[in-house]
């Protein structure tokens, strides 16, 4: 009896990591279309990508999953929750439940419309005319509920989307948190807006040849612990990661050869993703538990890396020197305390890829809580300008001179991307609340970075995160890391103790 649930749960995985490599092969497309891809080739290799496609939605809604996960239900496999066995089924269940539930016309009709969508929003946002990427938004808000009631959910259909990029994330639980920390970020920001303090970022606008900038983004990457071995580095225009599988995780970037930070924290920044796929457990791959929890989860990889290390006095004490070498004409005259300031500006603007550590996740609460009040009925669409414009002046107390650099500057709604954004704070606030427990559990860091030394963050990283793969969902996967459910107090005590210093004020 065992032996047959066993031979059920070996066939489950072997039929997931079909899936998986799939999915490879059609990251590996997707990598070669973002860097290299000849401009003529683009039509070949979207139908390349359609058939792969297709052959993988046939594989993950295949009837023999749903009659082995029938089988497992029994099983003694599942029995402890948190073992990677019962983590394994929990997680193929889940997706293959969700897939089946959707229609294979809506699936086309979504893909459809926002192929189109696309390139209607990025007409609408070069005039900055709203009412022309209106009916579009219309028609995917539409799209979105028929998913959203399709897949079902317990209490507010947004959960259901949110369960796309975030497992397990609620409306009513991210809501929480969020609303915890606005009125907390808002006065910050404020704060420091009126400390009188104005770092000259005038520096970090010389020359910076491109050349340089790739050879010091490859020397840090290595040093935090990216291994160009299982990896490399290329050009792109909207930068990221790609894990292709064990041994092959992929980062890219942009480079302005008047622009110091763009690359270099662009550069971190993927690294820091990287350095999560790197470090998943190839003994797993093809396996839930051989994959990154979410989107949120991985955010806090990133930016962790970019912000919480990157962006702190320690690391520049061992890089600034270095940097001095790099680019002796462009930082010749510049002192440490200007640079690190600059490297820090806190500054309310527009555009949400451009903004700060501190700012940025006003932005975020701004796409969120429309998006709720849309997505729920209470926002009826042709509104969104004029609400968007008014929350950013409550929070930003700024108001966009134009939709171009208002509600229409993403890409996300158009790609049919609702309850997305969330994932970006919640990576932020994960972060920090990881930070804080590494920091307590691993003595001083700030002495290490400040010596160059990473590898104790990265292997705690490694071994309470990364090698965990899906065991946990990113809610407990908190927990367990951290001893405490997920809270906006590290995140703010962190950015508090940091500006507080920086723009010298006292909050
Ligand atoms: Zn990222």
């Amino acid at each position: 009896m065992t032996d047959d649930f066993r031979k059920a749960y070996d066939r489950l995985l072997s039929l997931s990591k079909e899936i998986y490599l799939l999915n490879s092969c059609m990251s590996l497309l997707d990598w070669d279309q973002k860097t290299y891809l000849p401009k003529e080739g683009v039509r070949h290799r979207g139908n390349q990508l359609a058939f792969l496609a297709g052959i993988r939605h046939q594989k993950a809604t295949s009837p023999e999953i749903g009659d082995l996960l029938k089988q497992l239900e029994e099983s003694p496999l599942i029995n402890d929750p948190d073992s990677f066995e019962s983590a394994n089924i929990r997680e193929i269940k889940h997706s293959y439940e969700k897939l089946i539930k959707i229609p294979q016309s809506l699936v086309e009709e979504l893909t459809r419309v926002t192929t189109v969508a696309h390139e209607v929003w990025a007409e609408a946002r070069k005039k900055s005319d709203f009412s022309i990427f209106l009916p579009y938004l219309e028609k995917i808000i539409q799209l979105k509920r028929q998913q959203a009631e399709a897949v079902g959910y317990e209490r507010h259909p947004y959960d259901a989307l949110l369960d796309d990029f975030e497992p397990g994330a609620t409306i009513e639980k991210v809501a929480k948190v969020f609303a915890d920390f606005r009125q907390e970020l808002v006065e910050l920001v404020k704060a420091v807006a009126s400390s009188g303090k104005h770092p000259d970022t005038s520096i970090l606008q010389r020359n910076y040849p491109v050349e340089r900038q790739k050879q010091f983004g490859k020397e840090v990457a290595s040093a935090i612990g990216y291994d160009f071995e299982k990896g490399r580095l290329d050009v792109t225009v909207h930068p990221f990661c790609t894990g292709i599988g064990p041994g092959d995780v992929r980062i890219t970037t942009r480079y302005n050869p008047n622009d110091f930070a763009q690359a270099f924290f662009g550069i971190l920044h993927e690294a820091g993703h990287g350095l999560y796929e790197q470090g998943l457990d190839p003994e797993r791959y093809g396996t839930p538990c051989g994959d990154a929890v979410s989107l949120g989860i991985h955010e806090s990889q990133s930016r962790m890396w970019e912000n919480l290390v990157g962006r702190s006095k320690p690391f520049w004490k061992h890089f600034f020197p270095k940097a001095k070498k790099v680019y002796p004409e462009a930082l010749k005259d510049v002192k440490f305390d200007d640079f690190y300031l600059a490297i820090n500006q806190v500054k309310p603007s527009f555009i949400r890829v451009e903004a700060d550590e501190v700012t940025y996740n006003l932005h975020i609460l701004v796409r969120f809580e429309i998006e709720k009040a849309f997505f729920g009925g209470d926002l009826q669409p042709k509104d969104i300008p004029a609400v968007w414009n008014n929350k950013f002046k409550s929070y930003f107390d700024l108001t966009p001179p134009d939709d171009a650099r208002g509600c229409l500057q993403d890409v996300h709604w158009s790609s049919g991307y609702i309850g997305y954004f969330p994932t970006y704070s919640l990576g932020n606030l994960y972060s920090a609340q990881f930070f804080a427990q590494a920091k307590k559990e691993l003595g001083d860091l700030e002495e290490q970075f400040a010596k160059g030394e990473f590898k104790n963050l990265r292997e705690w990283l490694r071994k309470k995160i990364h090698l965990q793969g899906q065991r946990y969902r990113a809610e407990k996967l908190v927990e367990v890391v951290t001893g405490k459910p997920l809270s906006h107090r590290p995140l703010m005590d962190y950015l508090k103790t940091k500006y507080s210093q920086l723009y010298q004020i006292r909050i």
